[in-house]
C-alpha cells in the first residue's frame, strides 16, 4: 500500500452474488480493454493500441510487430501520432530490445521494516511536505506480508526484463535491515538515470474491494519536488503497464477508486514527487480482500503480474 489512503469498508457478497461479481469483473475488465484500445480523446496522448489480450498465448515477452528488432531510438513526443503500436507478435525477436535501457524497479516497504519502526518513523522531506521515511504496508489476513509479495513480484520481472536486455536496477534486494527511506528511492532511479521506474506495491484496502492500479504522479513544484518533466511520459509509463498487468493477469482495474480505469494521480508520494524519471507506483491488487489475496499469494499469479509488469515497462520504453 501507499500510505496516507483510507478506504470505507465493503459489505460481504453471497454466493450467488460472488458469480456476479465475477462476470461482471471479468466484462468489465473486457470493456475497459475495449474502452482503452478506441480511445484517444483527450489531446495529450496519442491513441495507443493495446495488446491483443491473448491468455492462452504461451507467454514469454511478445516480439515488437513489424518495426523490427531494435527499434528503440523512436520515442514518440506527447501528442504526436503513434502508429508504431506495440503489439505483442508470436515469435517476435527477444533479448535485445531493452539494450541499452535502464530500468529501476523499486519493491516497495522492506520485509525488515517491521523491526524498524523506528527508524522508519523518521520524517523525510518529499518537496510538498514530510513524510515516513518508509512503512512496514499491509499483509493479507493471513499474514503475507506486502513487503514479501512486492519483492518476489519484483525479482520476478527482473529476470524477465534482463532477457530483453535491459540494466535493472533495484531499491533494495532483502539486502537491507530496513528502508530505504522514500527519497533515497526516489534518487535511486535518478542516479541511476534510468528510463523508467516502477514501484511495486499491494494496497490494503477493505474486503471487497478489488483489482489493480497505477499510481501516476501529480504536477508538483515545491521544494526539492519537480515532477514537470515527467508527468507526461509517467503516464504513458503507467497506461502501458495497466494494458499490459490486465492482459498478463485477467485482474480488473480497481473497483474503488480511479473510476474504473486504473489509473490514479496523487501528489502526496515522495516516490514520486522527487523522481526525475518516468516513474509510477503499481499497487497490483488488495492484500485484505479475499480474492485478491488469492492471486496475491498465488506464485503463479505472481508470475503473471511480473510479466504484466515487464512487458508494460517494455511497451513504454519501445513505444
Ligand atoms: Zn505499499
Amino acid at each position: 500500500m501507499s500510505n496516507g489512503s483510507t478506504f470505507p469498508p465493503r459489505r460481504r457478497f453471497g454466493g450467488t452474488l460472488v458469480v456476479v461479481l465475477a462476470a461482471l469483473l471479468a466484462a468489465c475488465a473486457a470493456g475497459w480493454l475495449i474502452w482503452r484500445s478506441t480511445s484517444g480523446h483527450g489531446g495529450d496522448r496519442p491513441p495507443k493500441a493495446l495488446p491483443a489480450a491473448s491468455p492462452s498465448s504461451p507467454g514469454g515477452p511478445p516480439g515488437k510487430g513489424g518495426t523490427g528488432a531494435g527499434d528503440d531510438g523512436g520515442r514518440s513526443t506527447p501528442g504526436a501520432p503513434d502508429d508504431k503500436g506495440d503489439r505483442p507478435g508470436p515469435g517476435g525477436p527477444t533479448g535485445t530490445r531493452l539494450k541499452g535501457r535502464t530500468v529501476l524497479l523499486d519493491p516497495g516497504h522492506n520485509p525488515a521494516n517491521r523491526d524498524h519502526t523506528r527508524e522508519i518513523a523518521r520524517q523525510v522531506d518529499v518537496g510538498n511536505g514530510r513524510k515516513e521515511c518508509d512503512t512496514t504496508g499491509t499483509s493479507t489476513n493471513d499474514g503475507y506480508a506486502e513487503a514479501s509479495f512486492t519483492l518476489d513480484v519484483a525479482r520476478r520481472a527482473r529476470t524477465l526484463l534482463q532477457a530483453e536486455g535491459a540494466k535493472v536496477v533495484f531499491t533494495q534486494d532483502g539486502d537491507r535491515p530496513y528502508g530505504p527511506c522514500v527519497d533515497e528511492r526516489a534518487r535511486a532511479g535518478n542516479e541511476a538515470k534510468a528510463d523508467a521506474a516502477v514501484s511495486v506495491h499491494a494496497d490494503g484496502a477493505g474486503a471487497g474491494n478489488r483489482g489493480f492500479h497505477v499510481i501516476l504522479p501529480a504536477r508538483v513544484t515545491a521544494g526539492a519536488a519537480d515532477t514537470s518533466a515527467i508527468v507526461g511520459p509517467s503516464r504513458r509509463l503507467g497506461e502501458h503497464l495497466a494494458g499490459r498487468f490486465v492482459a498478463a493477469t485477467g485482474s480488473a482495474p480497481a473497483n474503488y477508486l480511479g473510476g474504473g480505469t486504473g489509473l490514479v494521480v496523487r501528489s502526496d508520494l515522495g516516490g514520486l514527487n522527487l523522481s526525475g524519471i518516468p516513474k509510477v507506483f503499481l499497487e497490483c491488487g488488495n492484500m485484505r480482500d479475499a480474492k485478491d489475496a488469492a492471486q496475491l499469494t498465488d506464485p503463479q499469479w505472481r508470475e503473471k503480474a511480473a510479466r504484466g509488469i515487464a512487458e508494460g515497462i517494455t511497451g513504454f520504453l519501445t513505444e
